[in-house]
């Protein structure tokens, strides 16, 4: 295979995603056709469109796929149509099961605030102006997953609720890597989150963290804050951050409360990266932050530049493509400044667009 020959593996899934990942596919199509590129693309159902014709949420054949692509590219599982179902047979299990069996230990969500949008958030302008975060989360650890768990009746007719928080040292030190190899090719700051006054498993995360540091990336700038801080600095001085580096529970807030900085849903990539399998390919999984949205599916108005952003993101982490990421990252900061708007952000004084017409508008700017 040629060097630029790379598999990726598109799972458009559920309401709006089809019409997101249509744009999405254009500009890969446009990049192989423009930038020379090979992709190979693949293209496979998931969630409730795989329920409908096989009657599981994701096959053997559409996951073993999954393993072999550079990348997955997602759109969004789910939807009313199968609200009813058993919990195990839900279209989300299918991303459930992705992220447990490619190990997707890390998951990247960029909050960037758009200078074109900064109206949109919640806060003043000049707070999340230019606002550019990056929360790395740790996905596969910590108390949604440690042991013992469960509830359990106790004395008195009364029940006990238990999760159990634990991280090892690999765990801790796995998770950091990935926010200190990101913040050398940012702003070189890594901000590292725990609880440490109140929870040893918070003690170990700022001492793991902090040897890394001193043992491998001696010039990158750490430093140690407790979550519930984070969370009210983010809302106070949100450009303090750089990399903010959380395990599975607070990195699950944080990345949420940054998300909501930004004022839009239809904008928000994420990365979720894996370990390295036996060729040396890390793993991993793009996808937008929002859901299926069937409120508005199927007309023609979902935002499709989430879903392109993640094709940004897997360009520039997993393609080694960092020159046609910044110039597809451009293209969409372009068709902002000309002021055309799918309805989720729309303004008055603005224009109007479809997913269609924003797609084609993205693309008119890469050439
Ligand atoms: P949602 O993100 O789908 O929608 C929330 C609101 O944001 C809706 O009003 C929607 O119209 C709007 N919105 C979302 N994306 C948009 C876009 N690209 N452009 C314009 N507007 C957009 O969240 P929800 O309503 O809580 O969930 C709907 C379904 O999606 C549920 O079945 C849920 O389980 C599923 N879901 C899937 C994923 C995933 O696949 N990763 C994530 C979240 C929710």
């Amino acid at each position: 295979m040629s060097k630029n020959k790379r598999k990726l593996l598109l799972l458009p899934g559920d309401g709006i995603g089809p019409e997101v990942v249509r744009e999405t596919k254009k500009i890969i199509e446009w990049l192989n056709k423009n930038k020379s590129l090979d992709f190979h693309i693949d293209e496979e159902l998931i969630g409730g469109a795989s329920i409908d014709v096989h009657k599981i949420p994701i096959t053997d054949e559409v996951f073993y796929k999954s393993l072999e692509c550079d990348a997955v590219i997602l759109g969004a599982c789910g939807g009313p149509k199968w609200d009813n179902l058993e919990f195990s047979k839900k279209p989300e299990r299918a991303l459930l099961k992705l992220r447990k069996e490619l190990k997707l230990f890390a998951n990247l969500r960029p909050a960037i605030c758009f200078k074109q949008l900064v109206d949109s958030s919640t806060l003043k302008p000049e707070i999340v102006s230019g606002l550019d975060i990056m929360i790395v989360r740790e996905l596969t650890g910590g108390i949604y997953f440690g042991e013992p768990r469960g509830i359990q009746p106790i004395k008195n007719n009364e029940r006990r609720g238990i999760n159990t928080h634990s991280y090892t040292t690999s765990e801790i030190q796995r998770i950091a890597r990935v926010a200190f190899e990101l913040a050398k090719k940012r702003k070189n700051k890594v901000t590292s989150v725990e609880k440490s006054n109140v929870m040893e498993a918070g003690i170990l995360w700022r001492e793991e963290v902090q040897s890394l540091r001193d043992k491998e990336y001696k010039k990158v700038n750490l430093e140690h804050m407790l979550a519930d801080n984070c969370g009210m600095q983010l809302l106070r001085n949100p450009k303090q951050f750089d990399v903010i580096l959380a395990d599975n529970l607070f990195g699950d807030m944080l990345s949420d409360e940054a998300a909501m900085l930004t004022g839009s849903l239809g904008l928000l990539p994420s990365a979720s990266l894996g370990a390295k399998d036996k060729n040396g390919k890390i793993r991993s999984l793009y996808e937008p932050v929002h859901g299926s949205a069937p409120d508005i599916a199927g007309k023609n108005i979902a935002n499709p530049i989430a879903t392109i952003l993640s094709l940004s993101m897997a360009l520039r982490y997993s393609l080694d493509l960092d020159k046609e990421a910044d110039l597809l990252d451009k293209a969409v900061q372009s068709v902002l400044d000309e002021d055309l708007r799918t309805k989720d952000i729309m303004l008055p004084g603005k224009k109007l667009v479809s997913t269609a017409a924003m797609g084609d508008a993205i693309i008119s700017k890469l050439k």
